[in-house]
């Protein structure tokens, strides 16, 4: 199988499983003060480190979690706990998407939906006209989008937002580990991110709250006061340790891993589009994660293609959020018809993606294609 579904979820790196299992046979509860309970806090003490260190951040600004939906969540629920507008897009993911719309359900209005152009992107004016009716609590806006790979430019976003007096959450799960995040250099107060978007295991995540920023305290689970309150619950110490892993993993060889993908995307996108024609990318081709292309094959639905190259996994929409067959918000979004959201596949690649994967992927996609727009040409 050629696995081209990064954005889905990315293998586990052979440095976090190894961690994983190493922390999995062994007992200790990181709380407790004796010498196992010590032991496993050492563990979770190195994952903070590493984490901290891929964005550039300190270690006490990590609260970690079960995963971006719940730092979502958090920090949302946290910004918006004194009331105000929330400020996002309509492209974000369901996890901030849902979380806005709930949080601002019994007051109409203070919800607000930027919208993006045809490439993917954020207009900044947009912002401004948003945040000038004032009380704005929070701002979430994706660095990069799960579907498109589109990055958003944070910097002048975040500092209209802080112009306005409201703070700026980024969910970042798909650049996290793709390409660098210096939290010293993008002045966020809150960001997201998942492991297992980046080698480690599934079920943990982190929010990074920016030391000395105002956010009033919002639990979303109430128990034992572990992660300084932020969050109850014995702490799952083996995927905390294999996500550092991963951390540590994916940060070592960023700059290389990031150009090598790209080279191996711009491969199988370049072909597909020169051997089939009528395709179209979606997305700002100059700001995308390296990963990542979203190819609208004009004439054949994606689902019939999918099925078509079962040898391939890539997919339809977003198949992070769910496996519900309704065309995605991210297109329609960018202006695109629903026949055109539905023909579209999204490859995503990642650091174990090789030059066979891609050369298998070319092979089966243009023959699914063929096949599909054939069928498809067929008068019923
Ligand atoms: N945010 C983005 C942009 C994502 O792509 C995902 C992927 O599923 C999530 C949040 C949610 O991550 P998780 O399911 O690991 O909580």
């Amino acid at each position: 199988l050629a696995y081209l579904d990064y954005n889905a979820t990315a293998p586990m790196r052979p440095a976090a499983r190894e961690v994983t299992l190493a922390a999995m046979q062994t007992v200790g509860n990181a709380s407790s003060t004796h010498r196992s309970g010590r032991d496993a806090a050492q563990r979770v003490d190195e994952a903070r480190h590493q984490v901290a260190d891929l964005l550039n951040c300190s270690p006490g600004e990590i609260v970690f979690t079960s995963g971006a939906t719940e730092a979502n969540n958090l920090a949302l629920r946290a910004a918006h706990s004194a009331g105000g507008t929330v400020i996002t897009s309509t492209v974000e993911h369901p996890a901030v998407l849902e979380t806005a719309k709930n949080l601002t359900a019994s007051a109409p209005g203070t919800l607000k939906l930027l919208s993006v152009d045809a490439d993917g992107l954020v207009d900044l004016d947009g912002l401004h006209d948003a945040l000038s009716a004032g009380d704005v609590a929070i701002v979430s806006l994706m660095a990069a989008n799960n579907e498109t790979g589109v990055l958003t430019d944070l910097a002048p976003l975040v500092e209209a937002a802080h112009a306005a007096g409201a703070l700026f959450h980024t969910d970042a799960t798909q650049m996290v580990g793709r390409l660098p995040v210096d939290l010293a250099e993008i002045d966020v107060d809150l960001l997201s991110l998942s492991a297992h978007k980046f080698g480690g295991p599934q079920g943990v995540g982190a929010l990074f709250v920016r030391r000395g920023i105002s956010l009033p305290y919002q639990p979303l689970i109430f128990g034992g006061g572990q992660e300084r309150g932020w969050r109850a619950g014995t702490l799952n110490v083996a995927g905390i340790a294999g996500a550092g892993a991963a951390a540590a993993a994916a940060h070592r060889g960023l700059a290389e891993e990031s150009t090598r993908v790209a080279r191996l995307r711009d491969l199988l996108e370049n072909t597909l589009v020169e051997q089939l024609g009528d395709c179209r990318i979606n997305g700002a081709l100059d700001r995308r994660l390296p990963g990542v292309t979203s190819i609208t094959f004009h004439g054949a639905p994606a689902d019939a293609v999918l099925t078509a190259m079962p040898d391939v996994a890539a997919s339809e929409g977003s198949a992070c959020s769910s496996g519900a067959p309704s065309p995605s918000h991210v297109l329609l979004a960018m202006g695109r018809s629903r026949e055109e959201a539905d023909s579209t596949v999204r490859f995503s690649l990642g650091y174990a993606s090789t030059r066979a994967d891609v050369d298998q992927a070319i092979a089966s996609t243009i023959r699914a294609v063929r096949q599909v727009r054939a069928t498809m040409a067929i008068p019923i």
